[in-house]
Parts: C-alpha cells; structure tokens; sequence
C-alpha cells in the first residue's frame, strides 16, 4: 500500500504512524546578529569625512582651518597607539565627530582634534595659540587642565570632583561639550582597558560625566554615559535588563508606530505641526527606578514614552489637550 511521507518518530508498536505530510524544515537562514560593539572596528575616519560632516551643518566652515588642525594633530601623535592598537589619533578625530552630530562651531571642532595634544604630545599652548589662534589656544589649554583635574581628584569626594571640575569649566561650555564627547568616546572603547581601569572609569561616568552631561541639558548623552558605564559596573544586570526591554519592544513594535501616526494624526487635524518621536528608556534608568522605587520590571509604566515637538508654546497645551481625549489618563499617574 502506497502511503504518503510519513515522519520517523518512534511510537508505540500498535500506533499507525502519522499519515501527516512531513514538510521540510525551512533552510536556516543566516540570523541578522548585531555586532557587539567591541567587534565593531570601523576603518578610521578620513579627513574629508570629518569636513564633509561640519559642511552639512555650517557651509561657511573654515576648510582650511580644520585640514591644518587635523593634519598638525595626526603629525604630533604620530605613532602613539591606543589600546585597541589603534593609531591613537583615531580618537581626537572620533571626538570631533561626536561634536559636529551637535553641530558645533569651528573653534569646538578644531580644538577637539587637538584636545590631547599639549598634555600627550610635543605640542605647546604657544604653538597652538600661534597656528590656530588664542580662541582655540585657550579651549585646549582649558581641556589639558581638566584632565590635570582629573588625576588629582580621582581620590576626592564626588561633590567636590563635581564642583572643581565645575569651577573650571565655568569660563567656556565648549571646553565641557568637548570633555563630555572625550568621555564618551573613552566609554565606547572601554573593552580595551585593563579591568581596574575600566571600572574607576565606569565609576567616575556615573558620579561626575553624566550628572554633568545633564546639567547642561545633553540628555541623550547623559543616558549613553550611563548606560555604558552600567554595562561595565553590572554586566548581568544590564544583560537582563537589555533582554528584557528588546522583548518587550519586539513584542509592541507594531503598537509604537501605530500610536505615532495616529497621533501625528490627530494632532495635524488640529491644524498643528508638529514632530512625535518615541524613546524607550534604557538599561540603567529602568534599573535605577526598579531600585529608586523598589519596584519589579512589569510595574514599571513608562518604558516607552512619545515626545511631541510643537511649534509654539500655545500648542503645547492643545497638543497635551489633543492627548489626554485620545486617551484616557491613569489616575494619579499625570503630572505637568
Ligand atoms: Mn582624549
């Protein structure tokens, strides 16, 4: 008797086997694996690279300053390393490219690439005051001095850190914005550090970078600050939590996008313009609220959150108008 493909599981001997077609299994296909970030390494970026990035913000950018500014810093680290092996001056130049994603003038730019210069490398204040200026002399020297800071008061208490660092950075914010991007950049890379020097890192991003950062409004910063330096201090933790929070964003994906389009939709029936953009908190915030509020992960509410940028300030009371007859608010939960 002709039968159909059975499949070849053992069963008990007076049990037919399943006349059920057995399709073949789906080919296997190549899974998307993100790479983890310390696998990841980019060729490093070209000096048109880096002009092309200032150009798309500020055309009248001064070419011919940040091509001898990044020609002088390359030649003065000359084959210094860093400890992934790479040439150390790939870090300068990932520093100034942190700072023109904020689109920041000439001066902030060059003096990144030049940031480590005076302290690591032959360079002096005077020749830098000489072949680029007293403005950008003044924002270098500014930065050699914080790192000074920085060994001296390693051992100090963190408020104090805090107000010292404070203290001199007080003359120019550019000298903080491009301390901030130097930090940032130093967090991405921590995989190359030795363990003790990842830590007191970690630590010190988490005490005094990140406070900082949000001190003067850098949010976004503040939060990869954290959650890197997270990563570093609580390995487990952050797996878990990461885990958690890509299930659960994997599992509201389609929910996200439909509350953004239909409230760009309502809102646009309003007769207002406006931008609504999604976050989802990260790693270490949900943990510090766990911890703050002493709560588990499923009572957490607010792990996803819509940001609504309006025009003019009258429409961001219509807007939150607009939002509240959409949907109905929790009890207890609002606050303005
Ligand atoms: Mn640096």
């Amino acid at each position: 008797m002709a039968r159909a493909q059975t499949d070849n599981l053992p069963r008990p001997q007076n049990q037919r086997p399943s006349q059920r077609v057995v399709e073949p299994a789906p080919p296997i296909a190549p899974a998307e694996i993100e790479e983890p970030k310390k696998a990841r390494r980019p060729q490093m970026m070209r000096q048109y690279d880096l002009i092309d990035r200032v150009k798309a913000y500020n055309p009248n950018t001064n070419e011919d300053l940040l091509n001898r500014a990044y020609v002088y810093a390359m030649m003065a680290h000359g084959t210094q390393t860093r400890a992934s092996g790479d040439p150390y001056f790939s870090h300068p130049l990932e520093v100034a490219a942190i700072l023109t994603d904020l689109k920041l003038d000439d001066a902030t730019i060059v003096a990144a690439l030049l940031h480590d210069t005076i302290e690591d490398t032959a360079a002096t204040r005077a020749e830098i005051d000489e072949k680029f200026g007293p403005e950008i002399g003044a924002l270098v020297d500014g930065l050699t001095k914080l790192k000074k800071l920085d060994l001296v008061t390693r051992e100090a208490k963190q408020a104090e850190n805090l107000r010292k660092l404070l203290l001199a950075i007080a003359a120019d914010v550019r000298v903080l914005l491009i301390k901030l991007a130097d930090r940032l950049h130093n967090m991405r890379t921590l995989d190359f550090m030795p363990p003790e020097a990842r830590r007191r890192t970690a630590e010190e991003t988490i005490d005094i970078y990140a406070p900082l950062a949000a001190r003067i409004g850098m949010y976004e910063m503040r939060e990869e600050l954290e959650n890197l330096a997270f990563r570093e201090l609580h390995p487990e933790a952050y797996r878990v939590l990461t885990g958690r929070l890509d299930a659960l964003a994997a599992r509201n994906h389609g929910l996200i996008g439909e509350i953004e389009v239909q409230l760009t939709g309502k809102l646009a029936d309003s007769g207002i313009t406006a931008t609504v953009l999604h976050r989802r908190k990260r790693a270490y915030s949900v943990w510090r609220k766990m911890e703050r509020k002493a709560v588990g992960f499923e009572q957490l509410s607010d792990i996803f959150g819509f940001r609504v940028v309006v025009q003019k300030l009258s429409e961001c009371y219509q807007a939150l108008g607009i939002v509240h007859t959409t949907w109905p608010v929790v009890p207890g939960r609002f606050k303005d």
